[in-house]
């Protein structure tokens, strides 16, 4: 059974402790991983979890998913509607911690060597449940599936690969300004447009 088969991988990951025993912050998130009743065709990937103060015990929970839910109403779905239908999972498991610039400076990204040690979660999570649409948002996210894009590139064009299209979006954080030019909040609007097309 898939279920099942997933169910033991998120005990996996649970109990991974590969990114501490190689000397970096990871700590183990139970929110990491949102997954609807029935096995969902959408996938969302984030870049990590937020701190499980700020996650309130779901995924995107905090500012960045207010921001995240105020882009998907713009593609049709209610916060309910999306959390039902949708697996969400990260590029790493583990909250990585602070970024080192001080306060509102946001997490830190995880480096390559957490992100090459994380990937083969990743990798079983997509051979089980078989998304056919992704969402991949922010750089991180995005590099994972399609390479080294810029978000200016990436963002507002949709990405067939064998069984699933990839839908790029930029991170919600408020940390970043990059929908504040209004070139990359047109390429935000298109690619909103794309997923209302592309709704499961
Ligand atoms: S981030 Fe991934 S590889 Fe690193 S400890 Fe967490 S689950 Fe393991």
């Amino acid at each position: 059974m898939i279920t099942t088969a997933l169910h033991h991988l998120h005990e996996a990951i649970s109990t991974c402790r590969k990114c501490p025993d190689a000397g970096y912050f990871a700590q183990s998130s139970d929110v990491v991983i949102g997954m609807p009743v029935t096995l969902p065709r959408m996938m969302l990937v984030g870049q990590a979890p937020a701190a499980s103060l700020r996650s309130k015990g779901l995924p995107f929970s905090g500012q960045a998913g207010r921001v995240l839910f105020r882009w998907l109403a713009q593609a049709g779905f209610s916060e309910d509607d999306f959390r039902a239908n949708c697996y969400f999972t990260a590029i790493t498991k583990c909250y990585p911690g602070p970024a080192r610039n001080g306060p509102g400076s946001g997490d830190r990204a995880p480096s390559t060597a957490e992100r090459r040690m994380c990937r083969p979660f990743l990798e079983r999570e997509l051979e089980l449940v078989q998304p056919r649409l992704v969402l991949a948002v922010g750089r991180i996210a995005i590099e994972y599936f399609l390479g080294p894009l810029d978000l200016a590139t990436a963002v507002g064009s949709t990405f067939n690969q064998p069984g699933r299209t990839i839908v790029p979006l930029p991170h919600p954080s408020g940390v970043s300004r990059w929908t504040n030019a209004p070139d990359n909040r047109a390429r935000l609007d298109r690619a909103l447009r794309a997923l209302a097309d592309l709704r499961l």
